[in-house]
């Protein structure tokens, strides 16, 4: 997993409006290259309410 870098991105979180939108937003970020189970490493997926992502592999729910 790659970890956020730089001062930037923690002013521009701050700045967001709610906590869903700073999750969408980090979620965005953390898939922007697709997305992949933490748990088995699976990268299909169908994503969830925005800014959860269910891994069809293992029925991990990553948020
Ligand atoms: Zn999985």
């Amino acid at each position: 997993m790659e970890q956020f870098k730089g001062q930037d991105i923690l002013n521009f979180i701050k700045e967001l409006p709610n906590d869903d939108v700073c999750k969408a937003y980090l979620a965005k970020i953390k898939w922007q290259d697709g997305f992949t189970c933490s748990k088995c490493g699976g990268t299909k997926g169908c994503e969830k309410s925005g800014y959860n992502y269910h891994c069809y592999a293992c029925d991990h729910v990553e948020s």
